[in-house]
């Protein structure tokens, strides 16, 4: 579950108000959609839940863990929380095995080669394995990420316009992926989209305008 109060952030000293006292919860395995136009901050609220920036003010509940209270945000991140970025991040010169396997480091599993080939076969991509994101499709890189986030096996899935890139067929299969976690694994799954088509799968969606929310889907 996420469980956001009053949060709060502006950037450039103060003179950008990114999010101006945002409230939201989210129950454990729910699938949310946040839409809103360019500059209205889901971004940044993303990174807030996902502990990779902090707020002014606020607080920021994760897997009943406080943020503001957490040592160790990285090791909470590579926890409890898996990412899906418009832009992969997947790293150029490693294969897409190896691209999986870079969260692991975190946590120390064993057999993470073997564990990695299991997430890529889970995004139907065991035999393209061993190639980099160059000689990869858009899709499939997307379906590297997936495989990736799904590294620890974490509560939490925040995928910021994970299908902004694709066309419908290739994105709608880049969603069933995202929602058959949530439905078989009970992940909680936040994804940010400009796409109705995406927003219908999820059920509840979230509009913010300005830094607020203004209609949380209830
Ligand atoms: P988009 O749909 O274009 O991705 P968004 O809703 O994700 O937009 P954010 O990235 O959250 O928008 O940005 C909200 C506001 O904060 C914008 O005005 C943006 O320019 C500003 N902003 C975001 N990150 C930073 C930063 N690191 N430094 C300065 N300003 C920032
Ligand atoms: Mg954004």
């Amino acid at each position: 579950a996420i469980e956001v109060r009053d949060l709060r952030k502006s950037f450039d000293s103060g003179r950008i108000r990114a999010l101006n006292g945002v409230n939201l919860e989210v129950d454990g395995g729910e699938f949310i959609s946040i839409m809103g136009p360019s500059g209205s901050g889901k971004s940044t609220l993303l990174n807030m839940i996902g502990a990779l920036d902090v707020p002014d003010s606020g607080t920021i509940c994760v897997a009943g863990r406080d943020l503001s209270r957490e040592r160790d945000l990285s090791r909470l991140r590579a926890e409890e929380i898996g990412f899906v970025f418009q832009l992969h991040n997947l790293i150029p010169n490693l294969t897409a095995l190896e691209n999986v396997e870079i969260p692991m480091f975190a946590v120390k599993h064993e057999n993470m080669e073997e564990r990695a080939m299991e997430l890529l076969e889970y995004v139907d991509l065991a035999d393209k394995a061993h190639r980099k994101p160059t000689e990869l499709s858009g899709g499939e890189r997307q379906r590297v990420a997936i495989a990736r986030a799904l590294a620890n096996d974490p509560s939490i899935i925040l995928a910021d316009e994970p299908t902004g890139s694709l066309d419908s067929r290739t994105s709608q299969r880049v969603l069933r992926k995202l929602r058959e976690l949530q439905e078989d694994e009970g992940v909680t799954l936040v994804v940010v989209t400009h796409e109705p088509d995406v927003a219908a799968m999820a059920s509840r969606t979230i509009r913010i305008l300005d830094g607020v929310i203004v209609d949380d889907g209830y």
